[in-house]
């Protein structure tokens, strides 16, 4: 009779547990695989010895040698939060251990790097648990036995993700202890290490292939017989055993034709997020010493890294580490990527501020590594402005990398390869990896979500995996590289190898077809309160984009004018270095922790204060200050602008000049001054105006009034007519009424200081009650100032200005904010039709919907818009402009501007207090294309400025355009500077409605030559230019356009 087998069938869930826990470091550690990863330790082999830095200050190398260390030990806990406290170790190596490799482990609950005592970062360690633990630093490769080995280590009291209280993005728990659980020496057992990686794959397989598959149930089988042989009272020979079967499983290769991957070492290192910029330049020096130490012992391993002032900060402190990196870089290991100065927010910066990010950034991959960097790499920022494949192909770059959209909450993005193509028209490759994040672990299902969700295999059958621990920087692991290994060639996945992103769309490029085209902006579906959030960080960043535009625009007209003048080039670079670096994706937005948001503002302060002084000191060379002269002061209007203006503005009291009006406090006058695009205006040159303005009172109305409009307030301050008098129109639908302060409920689903959700629309009240009453009343400017009592907490102060000259209502607002998870947002309604709004964007516009018809509308509920968002219907538009703000939300006929938030996580003090802000509306005849709305926004942003210069200076230096743009009022002069290499004088200028422009350049300078260049000012084919004339030839340009020019002065 045949007996039966011993061998029972087993069950799919018993055995994937059953594996699971084989290599678990939690359960049955002490007899698992996990417990034979090292086959000998020596806890008392380490000589410890602290030094606490006093306060929170980080210290170089050099003074921590120098100070008096004390003995410690292991089981001390230290802190408080961002403290720092330097070890040094003196380790004794058993004399058993000869030739046997040794390893450090070293978990002291935080950040750590390994110091050589010559000064050299070796590498970084991260303790406690989590994926991104790091604890192993190769001591010795192969120990005499008996040695005594020294090195340091410096402690960083705060984990990967800071030190959040009682969750990732609570603001920091400021006094946390951390304690240093582990420190002692081992020897690792390859064997066991091995089979751990192994393991890995196979069950890997096992859980995510799918379930019916052959090969799923053969890495099951043989989890289980792997298992079964390791056998604890034979456990050399079990592991080898063991690994038979492993191997045999790992050496079936895969069918030809199947998916490729190519996978990227990287580190995502946040600028600043959940710490300050401080730690940061810690984290990459920590993070890429590691990547180094990985190199040696994987010669297949390419690492990318970008980011350039993460490497100019590592230059200045890690000068070492720095010369190690740029070697790596030279043997293509360390691979330098991004083209830009940091990784940027993508929504609110300039149009000029993306071209300045690629300009320094690319200035400094090429000085300092030897070349342009031909990705523009980018997985994690909020959304993605149209102008962008534009500014990437004139910076020398190419494809485009990035991943966020995976994030989107409402629509899922459609493609994975695909021709992104922007504004202008202009295409760039671009890949959103498949595995939909850029810290993937290299591990098995990052392989199957590389095919499972790659949206594009019909055209190209390969994707990149950003691979990495990252955020708080880190990087890639030993495991992940072994992991990667096993899987080059390996039935049942995607064959994957270690590889380069630029290789990797050169591949692409090479052998895709019929890739899909994306046209216009990547708007990303969520984070949209990153539009508001930390408005005096949005305020700042405005302002001082434009203070910097003058700086540059002043001093080029003084290199114009004296070929001997100084151009201030290295201060203008500090200025703008610092004003790019807040740019970054955490900083901008206002989603850091608040050290890092007080950081920021300190520097924006700095910039600021620098910034004004070398403007005063620059417009004094051009018109000599009456103090620098002695003579009487006289007044000068610069208008810093590419068209002539006429406005009233606003100028110290001062006999002579032609003050038609007091201000209300009589310190200040008014005048109306007419100047030449890019002039100065003697303000007592002004004529006495017929056009007036007057405020009154008409039973329960307030009523401003000029030739242009009438605007009717009730006693709240609400418009509840606004009425054009040419055009005999009512812009207010009946019974409704503007600048209308609303309170939203805020409160998200999880990213507090990052999320505005749909539903907080159905929330919105009247914010608490008002009373107006009139200021002034004329004849050029006449004002209603608002009393807001906006809650309980916050209150709100607002002057609506309405000047003689311009049917452009301006509201100047304070408000003192203290709320919780409180969204203030202002809104009016006008009786306009249409079903798209007109917003400004970077050198551009973009048209999105006004209805909630499909979920593409309703998901961009909050959009980004710069200097304006307008409402046009045929004959008529009415636009809302803002000076540092840019949440709009419109639905209908309703526009609103969305003001100040209150969210309470990273930073719980995001928003309180004090705030300024202005915005306006601004109603046109005809559509937007028609209007004047893009010169309005500039006006209403850049005010003339005045100054105060000497009598004899403004009569001998006869105001003269320094540029003007002849034929095409659709293209705006933005930016005039000076060469980076050369004194020749650069400008930019693009097409701002959508269509084609025919035009000549005009200017009083001294021409002798213009060439087309990009913006990283490489010369093109030269402009014809006529001296006679003073201007160029014909000039074309189309939708959209950005056009740098070089031009030669004499
Ligand atoms: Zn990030």
């Amino acid at each position: 009779m045949a007996t039966l087998s011993a061998q029972p069938r087993f069950v799919r869930s018993i055995t994937l547990t059953r594996a699971e826990k084989f290599s678990s470091s939690e359960f049955y550690a002490d007899i698992n695989l996990y417990s034979q990863l090292y086959k000998a330790r020596a806890p008392h082999a380490v000589e410890l010895e602290v030094y606490s830095v006093p306060g929170l200050e980080r210290i170089p190398f050099d003074d921590a040698i120098k100070q008096r260390f004390v003995p410690t030990t292991t089981g001390n806990r230290f802190g408080p939060s961002w403290s720092t406290h330097w070890f040094k170790l003196k380790i004794t190596v058993p004399r058993e251990w000869a030739g046997e490799p040794v390893e450090l482990l070293w978990d002291s609950s935080s950040e750590a790097m390994v110091w050589s005592m010559d000064g050299v970062p070796r590498q970084g360690l991260t303790g406690d648990k989590g994926v991104d633990r790091r604890v192993e630093y190769q001591l010795l490769k192969k120990a005499k036995g008996g040695e005594t080995v020294e090195l340091l280590v410096e402690m960083a009291c705060n984990g990967m993700f800071g030190a959040g209280n009682n969750g990732l993005i609570n603001p920091p728990e400021e006094d946390r202890k951390f304690l240093l659980s582990q420190v002692e020496i081992a020897v690792p057992n390859k064997a066991a290490w091995q089979l751990f990686y192994d393991m890995d794959i196979i069950l890997g397989m096992a859980k995510g292939l799918p379930e019916n598959s052959p090969r799923a149930q053969e890495a099951l089988y043989a989890c289980n017989q792997i298992i079964d042989r390791f056998d604890r009272r034979d456990m050399e020979n079990a592991l080898q055993r063991c690994l038979q079967v492993s191997q045999e499983f790992l050496s079936k290769k895969a069918a030809p034709g199947v998916h490729r991957v190519t996978a990227v070492g990287n580190c995502h290192i946040d600028t600043a997020w959940l710490w300050p910029y401080g730690e940061t330049r810690r984290k990459t020096a920590r993070s890429w010493a590691t990547q180094l130490r990985l190199m040696e012992d994987y010669p297949e391993y390419v690492f990318v890294c970008s980011q350039a002032q993460q490497l100019e900060w590592l230059s200045k402190d890690y000068p070492k580490l720095f010369k190690e990196i740029q070697e790596a870089a030279k043997k293509g290991r360390f691979q330098v990527i991004g083209a830009t100065w940091v990784e940027m927010d993508c929504n609110l910066p300039s149009g000029e501020a993306f071209c300045r990010q690629f300009l320094y950034g690319q200035r400094y991959y090429e000085k300092n590594f030897g070349a342009r960097c031909k990705v523009f790499w980018l997985p994690d920022t909020f959304g993605y402005s149209a102008q962008l494949p534009q500014i990437i192909k004139q910076s020398g770059a190419e494809y485009f990398f990035t991943q966020k959209l995976s994030w989107n909450n409402i629509n899922k993005f459609p493609n994975t390869t695909f021709t992104w193509v922007g504004l202008d028209g202009t295409k760039v490759l671009t890949h959103m990896a498949p595995c939909e994040t850029y810290t993937a672990q290299a591990d098995v299902s990052d392989m199957i979500r590389s095919t499972e969700r790659n949206r594009d295999l019909a055209f190209s059958n390969q994707s990149l995996l950003p691979y990495g621990n990252g955020d708080g920087g880190g990087g890639p692991q030993r495991a992940m590289l072994e992991r990667i290994r096993r899987m080059k060639d390996v039935d049942g996945l995607p064959k994957c190898e270690t590889g380069s992103a630029v290789e990797f769309f050169e591949s692409v490029k090479k052998e895709a077809k019929g890739l899909q085209e994306w046209k216009g902006e990547l708007y990303f579906e969520l984070h949209r309160g990153t539009y508001t959030t930390q408005a005096p960080i949005k305020r700042y960043n405005r302002k001082l984009e434009f203070l910097l535009r003058e700086i540059e625009l002043a001093a080029t007209y003084c290199l114009g004018l004296n070929r001997d003048f100084k151009y201030p080039k290295e201060e203008l670079d500090a200025l703008w270095k610092d004003l790019l670096l807040n740019q970054f994706h955490d900083v901008l937005p206002g989603s850091s922790i608040e050290l890092a948001h007080i950081d920021a503002r300190a520097i924006y302060k700095k910039v600021e204060t620098k910034a004004k002084k070398m403007l005063d000191t620059t417009l004094d060379c051009l018109y000599q200050s009456s103090q620098q002269t002695g003579e009487d002061e006289r007044y000068a209007a610069f208008n810093t602008l590419a068209w002539p203006r006429s406005e009233i503005v606003e100028v110290p009291v001062h006999a002579g000049d032609n003050l038609q009006q007091y201000s209300a406090n009589r310190n200040t006058g008014y005048v109306k001054v007419h100047t030449d695009a890019f002039a100065f205006k003697d303000v007592a040159d002004s004529k006495a105006d017929h056009q007036k303005v007057q405020a009154y009172t008409s039973g329960q109305e307030i009523i401003l009034e000029n030739d242009f409009v009438v605007a009717k307030f009730n006693t709240s301050g609400h418009l509840i007519s606004f009425f054009d008098k040419s055009d005999v129109r009512e812009l207010v639908p009946q019974g409704q009424a503007g600048n209308k302060m609303k309170l939203f409920e805020d409160v998200p689903l999880f990213w507090d200081a990052w999320d505005v959700e749909m539903y907080h629309l159905n929330t919105g009240k009247d914010a608490g009650t008002a009373k107006a009453r009139i200021e002034e009343v004329g004849p050029l400017r006449a004002t209603l100032v608002v009393k807001h009592a906006l809650s309980e907490h916050s209150t709100a102060v607002q002057t609506i200005v309405l000047t003689a000259s311009s049917p452009r209502l301006d509201f100047h607002t304070e408000v003192e904010w203290h709320e919780n998870r409180t969204f203030l947002k202002v809104e009016f309604m006008w009786d306009i039709h249409s079903d798209v709004a007109t917003y400004d964007s970077q050198y551009g516009v973009i048209q999105r919907p006004t209805t909630y018809n499909t979920s593409h509308d309703y998901a961009k509920f909050e959009v980004c818009g710069h200097k304006f968002a307008d409402l046009s219907e045929h004959g008529y538009g009415v636009a809302l402009l803002n000076d540092c703000k840019f949440g709009y939300s419109t639905h209908g006929n309703t526009m609103r501007l969305s003001l100040l938030r209150s969210p309470k996580a990273p930073d719980v003090n995001s928003d309180m207090g004090h705030h300024e802000f202005s915005y306006a509306v601004f109603p046109h005849k005809g559509t937007f294309h028609e209007s004047n709305v893009v010169r309005e926004s500039y006006q209403f942003n850049v005010p003339m400025i005045i100054k105060s210069v000497s009598q004899s200076a403004l009569k001998e230096r006869h105001p003269a355009s320094l540029f003007e743009i002849e034929g095409a009022k659709n293209v705006v002069l933005d930016t005039i500077k000076r060469a980076e290499d050369s004194d020749h004088v650069v400008v930019r200028m693009y097409e701002a409605y959508g269509g084609r422009a025919l035009f000549k350049l005009k200017s009083a300078l001294n021409i002798t030559s213009i060439h087309r260049c990009n913006i990283l000012e490489d010369e093109g084919a030269a402009v014809e230019y006529n001296k006679e004339e003073h201007a160029s030839g014909w000039l074309t340009m189309h939708a959209f356009e950005i056009l740098t020019l070089k031009i030669k002065v004499k």
